[in-house]
């Protein structure tokens, strides 16, 4: 591992930083059984391979990766440096040294380096204690090239924000690695909207220093993104940077939030709840309207039958009564047939 100028943090809040932080979940909950017994079938079958233990290098970053993968390594490094452009950009500012990334072909070997449990589909992880990030590269839920933008923003933040990490609300810190790494943007608000409609949104507070762990682990990312999204509709990049300057000098995030948005932390909820509820509400009215043009063409419809109904009968009665005024008329008047009769 290369050395770097890490920001000197006190021991407890390294320890305590990496079993919470930086849990990624890639996949959606709803293929979890699937993808798990997937998961558990392939180990089964496939032997334990090495650790990364050959080194590409680049200017920001040493790859460690395993014998036949450098075709893999090469996509990482090529993914991460184009990131870490980008990530300057958006913040302004970038971590000196290199950047460990770890890739291992052999999901078990991956979990043995994290710590990442069994049940648990994380895929890549960030450590503040060492800034190095790990991936799974096995490439079974997601490509490690696109995994690698998601953790690197995990590692700005580690270095900008040194120990003032944990005033950053986790919804924040993972909403930014998702908005800034590579997950879909309008993915986020369609998935927030669907759950406000559906089962509700977790309150955010909630969600400011852990994500659970069961199906509604997904949402408090696009949670999280979705927040990162309503800021940056409010200032934009140069905004979320004034935040995170003045998070970095120690103040708490709701005199940072307040310094830079004029609002605080119970405020952002509530103005965020407002405009998911507000980009939910066209929808709902669609789903409104869709109900009454089809009740009126419903409606149409039955008026229409009733109207035919109506004018089959007018028509029969019409029928009728000509065919009596013809049968009055071309039928021989009755003394000729009771004449007739008598004849
Ligand atoms: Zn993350």
């Amino acid at each position: 591992m290369t050395s770097r100028n890490a920001p000197r943090v006190p021991t407890r809040w390294r320890q305590a930083a990496c079993s919470t932080v930086f849990w990624y979940n890639h996949v959606r909950m709803k293929h979890r059984f699937r993808t798990v017994l997937v998961l558990a079938l392939l180990l089964a079958a496939a032997p334990l391979r090495a650790a990364p233990d050959r080194t590409l290098d680049s200017l920001h970053f040493t790859v460690y990766y395993e014998g036949d993968r450098l075709f893999q390594a090469e996509t990482v490094r090529l993914s991460a440096e184009t990131s870490y452009a980008k990530l300057r950009d958006l913040l302004g500012w970038a971590p000196p040294g290199k950047i460990p990334i770890f890739l291992y072909t052999d999901r078990e070997a991956f979990r043995q380096s994290t710590g990442v449990k069994r049940k648990e589909l994380v895929v890549g992880v960030a450590t503040s204690a060492d800034d190095a990030i790990r991936i799974d590269a096995a490439s079974l839920f997601d490509s490690p090239d696109n995994i690698v933008g998601h953790e690197l923003v995990h590692i700005f933040l580690f270095r900008f924000l040194g120990s003032n990490i944990n005033e950053l609300p986790l919804y924040i810190h993972e909403g930014l690695a998702q908005e800034a790494g590579n997950a879909p943007k309008a993915a986020a608000l369609t998935a927030v909207i669907g759950a406000w409609k559906d089962r509700g949104l977790i309150p955010l507070s909630d969600i400011r220093r852990d994500f659970p762990r069961d199906d509604t682990g997904h949402l408090a990312y696009d949670q999280g993104q979705t927040v990162v999204q309503f800021l940056l509709e409010r200032g934009g990049w140069p905004r979320i940077r004034a935040l995170l300057n003045l998070l970095r000098t120690g103040v708490s995030f709701d005199t940072a939030l307040r310094q830079t948005y004029s609002f605080d932390s119970k405020e952002l909820e509530t103005a965020w709840r407002a405009t998911i509820r507000q980009r939910a509400q066209p929808s709902l009215w669609n789903d409104a309207a869709t109900g009454a043009v089809v009740g009126v063409m419903v409606l149409a419809l039955g008026l229409g039958y009733l109207g035919k109904r109506k004018k089959r009968q007018r028509l029969a009665r019409q029928e009728a009564e000509e065919a009596v005024e013809e049968m009055e008329v071309t039928a021989p008047p009755s003394w000729w047939k009771e004449d007739e009769w008598k004849v």
